[in-house]
């Protein structure tokens, strides 16, 4: 989609800093980390939210829960993570490209 920023995130037209990609994801720091580690987790194609999920993308959905537990080892989360999915207005979500929130550090008990 031309004026979804998280698009333009992928198609490299707004900069990000990167920590993973593939041919089915990219994954990126949060602008404005609400703990230590704070990833972002979204599919190359635009869908707005899980409300767009339909049964030919269970392959990737499943591909991107089985990318956490190894993005967070990466990033040093020896004792787990958070992982949040905001879904439409009321859920809290702003950015209307599906993403999942990978969250972890010290001091995540806070939040
Ligand atoms: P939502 O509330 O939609 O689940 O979360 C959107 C997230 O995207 C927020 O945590 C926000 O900080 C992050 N975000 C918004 N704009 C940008 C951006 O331009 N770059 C990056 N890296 N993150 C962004
Ligand atoms: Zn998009």
């Amino acid at each position: 989609m031309s004026d979804c920023l998280f698009c333009k995130i992928v198609a490299g037209e707004v900069p990000s800093d990167r920590v993973y990609e593939d041919d089915q994801v990219v994954v990126f720091k949060d602008i404005n980390p609400k703990a230590k580690v704070h990833l972002l987790v979204i599919p190359r194609i635009h869908l707005a939210s899980l409300e767009d999920l339909q049964p030919q993308h269970d392959q990737l959905i499943a591909h991107m829960m089985r990318l956490l537990p190894r993005l967070a080892r990466e990033q040093g989360l020896e004792g787990g993570f958070r992982t949040i999915v905001n879904t439409g207005r009321g859920g809290g979500q702003v950015i209307f490209h599906l993403h999942l929130h990978l969250l972890g550090g010290p001091d995540l008990r806070t939040f």
